[in-house]
């Protein structure tokens, strides 16, 4: 008479959990799949296995039953290790690494395992159903433990090899299944009477779930995806196992402005209407990527490494998708996407890098095509930012620099009589860098000063030049950087190159930002003082970016206020109008001029001259451009 306590309670079990992990979301991805199935297919073999057990003690006549309950339970029963051994692979990140011969190697007990059942009701060496209606284990029927002893040792083989990358709390969880499904096999072995092997089963399932799938750990409670710490845990396995990595990187850029306008209970619907709809392409074709929530509007999309090199394809349905107007609560929403694909570690490194690059991608221009960053984030850029300083100090001592002149233009007297010098480094090496990149390493490192006055000088030089004399420029705007406001003797210094060229104060207007009024200390208030009392004019830059200090704009006198470009690029909605008249004029009250930064089209040109601004600068009329072009520019335009 065979026990089938152990076997109920082992269904009972399988099925709480079955369900509870279904319940709890943990249905995403291949990971989670897998341990589905193995569930599932220990559920199987454990109602199998009473069932065959059942009909054995009672002798059932009917044979067909009792074979098939006997099949179904060896067949779902010697899959249990196999899958297991897939499973460790997932978790482990080291899937991709299957190749063919050790496919067929791996897959080798099972096949041998089905082929003897196949041929069992002709040969009757795994089991017979005797003319006594008992069941008798047949000579090769140790070849099934066999093969569950052979893929244990796989397991084991997993575990010690990869139990690094696999992480201490989930090597504990997997390990704890070899001794107890080793020790249930072999107690069965020799007591086939107890049928503990799926209760084994079921208590080691129970400890991969509470010490695996554990929501708390991965998921993101507004999204159901997983979270940026099971991204970033997840990458860098994969990089570290070499596997190939294909993600989807989404940045819904405008998520910040949505929120502003929606409530908190709203944008959580909101929130599930985008992650359904991405949700629902993966679902569609299938791809088994695997979905992350990295925080606010920032998505990451792993595609599973059988589905390499579809990026493209999902990253351009995803893209379409998002730039549908969504209907929501009676307000129509644009959602502005951004959509890159990129590979790691070719594009991106390391985890912190992507998750970092998924983060600041919107800082490049909107187009609404799907971007790569092997485009935006070459390897290369990588080395780049990591070099900046000897780069730097290779280009001060070889004159790598050049100061280049964007053209601005006076509304009132319809002409072009100023333009700001900005600097231009074109490396050898890595081409074109721009100063966004390398100021805020030189102010760091000090070489902003010297660069400062390299730019300096080259503009004096320009002033003093013939040519520059008939082009009816009145100044030059010059950039000046936080280190540089802060630094001791820049008056001395400033004045001294002036001198040297003999370039008289109002010829040279000097552009301070916002963030450098504010973060004001003496020694920036004593230069500023100092020098606007030697004759030279100021400009407030980048306005509209940081916090406007209402205190700094008032206290130093500012002959110019730059409106940012940010600032000038939003669509004009109803508000934003009503902001923006309202700082012109302000800023007009204050006896200050406005010259408007970013102006790309007609449109904007328009709208800013009848806002009674004063000058333009921006692509519309023309780029930063070199001396040469630049004197060809003004006389053709100023002439006209
Ligand atoms: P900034 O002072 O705000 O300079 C204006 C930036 O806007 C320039 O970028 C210019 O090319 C860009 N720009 C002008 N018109 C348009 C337009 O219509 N559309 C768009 N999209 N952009 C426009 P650039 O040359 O890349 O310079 C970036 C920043 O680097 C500057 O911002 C400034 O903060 C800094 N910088 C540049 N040259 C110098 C310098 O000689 N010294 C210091 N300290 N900083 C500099
Ligand atoms: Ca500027
Ligand atoms: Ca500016």
């Amino acid at each position: 008479m065979k026990l089938l306590y152990f076997d109920y309670a082992a269904i009972v079990i399988l099925t709480i959990l079955l369900f509870t992990t279904l319940i709890r979301g943990l249905t995403k991805g291949k990971l989670n799949r897998c341990y589905i199935e193995l569930i599932i297919i220990g559920i199987v073999s454990a109602i199998a296995d009473s069932a065959s057990a059942y009909c054995d003690n009672i002798r059932l006549t009917n044979m067909l039953v009792r074979n098939l309950t006997h099949y179904a339970y060896l067949l779902a029963h010697s899959s249990n290790t196999p899958l297991l051994v897939i499973y460790l692979m997932i978790v482990s990140d080291t899937d991709y690494k299957m190749r063919r011969f050790k496919s067929i190697l791996y897959t080798l007990p099972f096949a041998t395992v089905v082929a003897s059942l196949c041929i069992n009701p002709f040969t009757g060496y795994i089991f017979t159903i005797n003319d006594n209606y008992e069941y008798v284990r047949g000579p090769f029927m140790p070849l099934l433990y066999v093969s569950a002893f052979l893929y244990i040792l796989i397991a084991i083989y997993y575990l010690i090899r990869y139990g690094s990358t696999i992480g201490m709390r989930r090597s504990i969880g997997i390990g704890s299944m070899v001794p107890l499904l080793l020790a249930a096999n072999l107690i069965q072995l020799f007591e086939p009477r107890l049928l503990l092997e799926m209760f084994a089963y079921a208590i080691a399932m129970l400890l991969v779930s509470s010490l695996i799938h554990r929501p708390e750990d991965i998921l993101d409670i507004e999204t159901g995806f997983n979270n940026r710490a099971a991204c970033i845990d997840d990458v860098n396995r994969c990089i570290k196992n070499k596997k190939p990595l294909e993600v989807i990187l989404i940045n819904i850029s405008n998520y910040e402005s949505l929120r502003s306008l929606i409530n908190a209970g709203d944008m959580r619907s909101l929130h599930k209407m985008f992650t359904t709809l991405i949700n629902n392409i993966n679902r569609k074709h299938d791809y088994f990527a695997e979905m992350f929530h990295l925080g606010g509007g920032v998505f990451c999309l792993e595609i599973d490494y059988t589905w390499y090199g579809i990026g493209p394809k999902v990253a351009a349905q995803i893209n379409d998708e998002l730039q549908k107007p969504l209907n929501f609560k009676s307000m129509e929403i644009q959602l502005a996407p951004y959509v890159c694909i990129a590979n790691c570690p070719a594009d991106i490194p390391d985890a912190e890098a992507l998750v970092k690059f998924a983060e600041e991608m919107v800082s490049a221009p909107y187009t609404g095509d799907v971007l790569l960053a092997t485009d935006i984030f070459q390897k290369k850029r990588y080395d780049l930012i990591r070099n900046l300083d000897s780069i730097i100090e290779n280009a001060l001592s070889n004159h790598l620099f050049q100061v280049y002149y964007q053209p601005i233009y006076n509304i009132n007297h319809e002409s072009f009589n100023s333009a700001e010098a900005l600097i231009r480094l074109i490396d050898p090496e890595y081409g074109f860098i721009p100063p966004d990149l390398f100021i805020p390493i030189a102010e760091k490192s000090g070489a902003i000063h010297r660069i400062g006055a390299y730019v300096l000088d080259e503009v004096c030089t320009f002033i003093e030049s013939p040519e520059f004399k008939d082009l009816g420029i009145d100044y030059i705007e010059v950039n000046l950087s936080v280190a540089q406001c802060m630094r001791n003797n820049l008056t001395k210094e400033i004045l001294e190159i002036m001198g040297k060229h003999n370039i008289k104060p109002s010829q040279i207007n000097l552009e301070i930002t916002e963030t450098t009024a504010s973060n004001s200390q003496e020694a920036l208030q004593e230069n500023v003082r100092q020098l606007m009392d030697s004759g030279i004019k100021f400009s407030l830059d980048d306005y509209g970016t940081g916090y406007s200090n209402i205190e700094r704009i008032s206290s130093l006198l500012f002959d110019i206020v730059k409106l940012d470009k940010t600032f000038v690029n939003v669509a004009g909605n109803n508000n934003h109008d009503i902001v923006l008249n309202h700082t012109v004029s302000m800023i007009k009250d204050l006896g200050m001029k406005i010259v408007v930064e970013g102006v790309e089209d007609a449109q904007l040109l328009k709208r800013f001259t009848d806002l009674g601004c004063d000058y333009i600068q921006g692509y519309y009329f023309s780029k930063p451009i070199p001396k040469l072009d630049f004197i060809e520019f003004i006389k053709s335009k100023n002439r006209a």
